[in-house]
């Protein structure tokens, strides 16, 4: 099951890159991202629009093969549609289409997602369209092409079940890091987590090395931010994210 989380950008930076707060609600609006670069998945067009995207666009959600991130609440008038009122009526959402990732199964959960929505929103089938709708881009690019058939889409969403209700994953995860080469620098790591974040966290030997593993996290967004600390702090170089 897809798994829904928010990165909401500040309403500060959100009118500088919105036409403002009243959007209709009428479309739901489907994009490809275009952006093929191996790891441009949702989570880095979330942070992309996070930190304040330095084109003249946004977008509402952004989904991959793993999980649909929400970067604006839906009242918001993203620039997205390329027309006045694509941009007034619709909900924008980004495919994305990073090589690393199963184009398959990130239409499956825009699918979901967009099921979720239509429910939420009280948004009909006949409302859920192209960008090309509004203003001719060939854009969703792989779905107008037939990659997957866009009547097949609108019957996934047709078929979507087991829809999430709430904006939290629940699956768990812990993090297993690269190898340290002395017991003194795995020590000194581990003891910084168990302080610095109030962490349970294990070493292992790894042949002549060692590895530090943490205790669960509840979310993937909990677990990537998780990461994030570590990395920022220079904890470790490598890190893996584990299915528990
Ligand atoms: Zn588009």
């Amino acid at each position: 099951m897809i798994t829904i989380r928010q990165k909401l950008v500040a309403a500060s930076k959100a009118v500088m890159i919105t036409n403002g707060q009243h959007n209709k609600k009428k479309y739901i609006v489907v994009h490809e991202t275009d952006n093929t670069n191996i790891g441009a998945d949702a989570d880095a067009h979330a942070r992309l629009q996070w930190n304040g995207n330095s084109r003249q666009a946004s977008w509402h959600w952004q989904v991959d093969d793993q999980e649909a991130v929400q970067s604006f609440e839906h009242f918001w008038e993203c620039w997205g549609a390329g027309t006045y009122q694509g941009n007034t009526e619709g909900i924008q959402i980004e495919i994305c289409v990073n090589q690393d990732g199963n184009y398959q199964k990130a239409v499956q959960n825009a699918a979901q997602l967009i099921a979720k929505i239509m429910k939420e929103e009280n948004i009909s089938i006949d409302h859920v369209v192209q960008h090309h709708f509004f203003s001719g881009k060939n854009c969703p690019r792989n779905l107008r092409a037939g990659k997957v058939k866009w009547s097949q889409f609108l019957d996934m969403i047709r078929q979507a079940h087991d829809v999430p209700k709430t904006p939290i994953g629940t699956n768990k995860y812990r993090i297993l890091t690269g190898t340290y080469s002395t017991k003194q620098a795995v020590d000194s790591a581990a003891q910084l987590m168990k302080i610095r974040f109030g962490w349970l966290v294990y070493i292992e030997q790894d042949g002549a090395y060692y590895r530090i593993k943490t205790g669960t996290f509840t979310g993937l967004s909990a677990v990537k931010q998780a990461e994030t600390k570590i990395k920022t702090a220079k904890l470790a170089q490598l890190t893996y994210i584990l299915d528990v």
